[in-house]
């Protein structure tokens, strides 16, 4: 039988795409601009993930240059490009601790696609957020307040406070999106790409 951990993994690597980009995974067939590239600050550190195409654009415009390639060419109007898989800004860019854009897609990117309640690790368009004190109960929308849900907890909580439930709890407390959050996110996606990992492991 297969054990919680690794079915949670499994589903998770079905869902590798999206919870990278927070778009719905590539449909079969489609074009390696749409693929994930690494974006690394001018000091290499890991900052981002980003379409190819974005990538692509950021290289054009003299922005970033290409780290790794992904072996893929674009052919486009008499010009050739390997696309990128890792990018790197030419300049510095400070990124300020946890001020992520309070957003659906960096909700689910930190609570890595899993429902807050029951433990799913779903696709993008089967979670919903979830107002942990409710909306209708004067909760606001927080970082601290809005987490993952599928659609069978979300209706199962309904305008319900958590303490008032005995078979609902919080997976963990929900927290600002830090950088060290999407490190980490960044290095689990990242395993998966051989030109990634030496940009992503050598820090903790
Ligand atoms: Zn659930």
């Amino acid at each position: 039988m297969m054990s919680a951990k690794l079915r949670k993994q499994k589903s998770l690597a079905k869902c590798h795409s999206m919870a990278a980009t927070g778009q719905p995974p590539r449909p079969r067939g489609a074009t390696p601009l749409q693929t994930p590239v690494l974006v690394l600050n001018a000091s290499y550190e890991p900052i981002n993930i980003c379409g190819a195409r974005r990538a692509l654009v950021l290289v054009l415009k003299g922005v970033a240059r290409t780290e790794e390639e992904q072996g893929a060419t674009l052919h486009a109007a008499r010009v050739r490009m390997a696309l990128p898989s890792v990018i790197r800004l030419l300049e510095y860019r400070r990124i300020p601790h946890q001020t992520r854009a309070l957003s659906r897609k960096n909700i689910l990117l930190r609570d890595r696609n899993t429902c807050q309640y029951c433990g799913m690790v779903l696709c993008t368009s089967d979670l919903t957020l979830d107002h942990v004190l409710p909306r209708s109960r004067g909760g606001p929308s927080t970082w601290e307040n809005l987490v993952a849900c599928c659609h069978n907890c979300n209706r199962r909580k309904g305008n319900q406070l958590l303490h008032e439930m005995t078979d609902m709890a919080l997976e963990r407390e929900p927290r600002p999106f830090s950088l060290h959050t999407s490190r980490h996110i960044m290095r689990m996606l990242g395993s998966a790409d051989a030109n990634w990992r030496k940009y992503l492991y050598f820090e903790d």
